[in-house]
């Protein structure tokens, strides 16, 4: 039985501002801005986010291979860096493939692109969450196996309102009772069959969600929640760096 790994990686973080190390000299010598890696592509502690991700799963023995969902002008430049960790142990079988305008996108792009039995399993994991630990990722694929689809989740902490937006921000509409809240993270993990079937219909039917599990609950299958972890954070804001960085050094 395989176990496959998506990494969706083409997103462009936009909600990630401009860092100071993005401005480089021109051959004038006058300072000009180079385009802004996107999110993934940013270093921390020195290490692209991206890198860290893959680095995490490649060090599950579970784990027979993986594809990572790309920009295209970003292809060949990741290919370049990813010779390096070759070099440096990485055993797994990696393949690139172009990624979409919308995650789901990505993730159908590699999704069609990939060969397995119906049993097979298939793991999908947010670039730009380097912070999944081997026990989660051993968790989702367990959980899979047993119900055919699984993802990590977060209780909620805070109390959860259902808003209505405004012009000037939102009114509350009503409380959501957070005993039955989870906050979905990734890895999410499905059989392929499941993942397939829900993929397809999804795209029949012209339904974008924003997670995989949300494709495998409208087609009718149970996803359990395993534990995820408040460290297993999706790096969005630059906020998010600085904590990610903390947690790194730990
Ligand atoms: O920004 P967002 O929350 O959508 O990003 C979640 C993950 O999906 C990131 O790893 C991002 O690179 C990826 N993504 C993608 N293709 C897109 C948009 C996002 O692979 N078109």
């Amino acid at each position: 039985m395989k176990v496959i790994v998506i990494i969706p990686a083409a997103g462009l973080g936009t909600r990630m501002a401009p860092m100071p190390s993005a401005l480089v000299s021109s051959n004038k010598g006058a300072k000009t801005k180079k385009p802004h890696p996107s999110k993934q592509f940013t270093d921390l502690a020195g290490t692209p986010i991206l890198i860290h991700t893959l680095r995490k799963f490649s060090a599950v023995d579970a784990v027979t291979e993986i594809w990572i969902a790309l920009r295209e002008n970003e292809l060949e430049g990741f290919r370049e860096r990813l010779a390096d960790e070759v070099k440096a142990g990485l055993k797994k079988t990696l393949t690139l493939v172009i990624g979409g305008e919308h995650r789901q996108e990505s993730v159908a792009n590699a999704l069609n692109a990939i060969t397995a039995a119906p049993d097979d399993i298939v793991l999908v994991h947010d670039a730009v969450r380097p912070l999944v630990t081997p026990e989660i990722i051993h968790d989702v694929i367990e959980a899979a196996k047993k119900y055919g689809a699984a993802i990590a989740g977060l209780p909620a902490i805070d109390t959860v309102k259902q808003v209505e937006r405004t012009a000037e921000g939102a009114i509350v509409k009503a409380t959501i009772p957070r005993a039955g809240v989870v906050l979905a993270q990734t890895p999410q993990g499905f059989h392929y069959s499941v993942i397939k079937k829900a993929f397809d219909e999804a795209a029949a039917d012209g339904f974008t969600g924003t997670d995989e599990a949300s494709l495998a609950e409208r087609s009718g299958h149970e996803v359990a929640v395993v534990m995820g972890s408040p460290r297993n954070i999706k790096i969005t804001n630059p906020a998010d760096m600085e904590l990610a960085e903390f947690y790194l050094r730990r």
